[in-house]
């Protein structure tokens, strides 16, 4: 069988697509599609590919009933360039392979990370992890923003002149901030990246990591549309429950008082809601 050629992934290979004030996105290249995903599936059977809907049936099938090695047969490289603390959640996933650039062996840009006026927020009271939506005057925004760039300056300047001083640039580079812009090659299968874009693509996820992940999400819908949508209908919009939400969902079901209360009920309340807006 012939290497998969999808045209609406060929037509963006190599093409940066933008992402924060300075990163990017671009699929260098991919391995399979929806074409392989069936055919490893059917291969018992020695049946090829069928019609497009029949394809997409079988997808969504095999998603639907955890039946995920086929997808393991679609592979992806990616090359993205993101601020360091954006990276340093990004290589928490284990199942990639990774060529980062090397700041022994390369010096940095002057590239840093400063999130746009509309994405300075207060710390949010009820999410530990997360910003408040509240609207922020502009002056302290303006004030978050350029105290962010001064540092980000200052940073850089030293980082120079140590290298002016023919200082090693593995020592040079130790005090340049997380805003720093790293690049990297990240190659991954398509059942790893359901995982990555479930988690990543998700609410509670940084914004910042979240619209990388969204990107991904469209340069991967080029390449195997079916999956993504399967994806989209098994994994990112599905909800898992506990079992004692599973008999508070029976007893709803049938009429009956919401055994679950305090924190639980809260917490089963704010599945059920976030999971109706995905
Ligand atoms: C919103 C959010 C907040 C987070 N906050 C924190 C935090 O505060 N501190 C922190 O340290 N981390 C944090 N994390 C990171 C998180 O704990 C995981 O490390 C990260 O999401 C990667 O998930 P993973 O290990 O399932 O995925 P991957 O590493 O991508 O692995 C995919 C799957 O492969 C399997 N796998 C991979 N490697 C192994 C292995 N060695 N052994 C067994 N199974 C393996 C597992 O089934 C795993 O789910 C956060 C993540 C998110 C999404």
């Amino acid at each position: 069988m012939a290497h998969s050629v999808v045209s609406e992934a060929e037509a963006i290979l190599d093409k940066e697509f933008p992402v924060l004030d300075k990163g990017f996105v671009r699929l260098v290249d991919y391995m399979g599609s929806d074409e392989r995903i069936v055919q490893s599936a059917r291969v018992s059977y020695g049946k090829g590919t069928k019609s497009f809907r029949e394809d997409a049936g079988l997808i969504n099938y095999l998603l639907r009933n955890e039946h995920t090695s086929p997808f393991e047969q679609v592979v992806f490289t990616f090359h993205t360039k993101m601020p360091i603390f954006v990276a340093r959640q990004w290589v928490r996933h284990r199942t990639a392979r990774v060529n980062e650039i090397s700041g022994r062996y390369s010096v940095m840009k002057n590239e840093f990370y400063v999130p746009a006026p509309e994405d300075v927020a207060l710390q949010s009271v009820d999410n530990k992890q997360g910003r408040s939506n509240e609207q922020l005057p502009a002056e302290l925004v303006e004030k978050v923003r350029s105290l962010l760039e001064a540092e980000q300056e200052r940073s850089y300047a030293s980082y120079t002149e140590l290298l002016d001083e023919n200082v090693a640039r593995e020592l040079a580079r130790i005090n340049l901030p997380l805003s720093l812009y790293t690049e990297w090659y990240w190659q991954m299968d398509l059942k790893n990246l359901f995982h990555f874009l479930k988690l990543r693509m998700d609410a509670h996820a940084q914004m910042e990591i979240r619209v990388y992940a969204e990107t991904i999400h469209h340069l991967a819908s080029l390449v195997c549309p079916a999956a993504m949508k399967a994806f989209d209908k098994h994994i990112r919009g599905g909800v898992r429950f506990s079992a004692e939400e599973l008999t508070a969902l029976d007893k709803v079901l049938a009429g009956e008082e919401n055994p679950l209360k305090g924190r639980d009920l809260q917490r089963f309340e704010i599945k059920l809601k976030e999971h109706r807006q995905t």
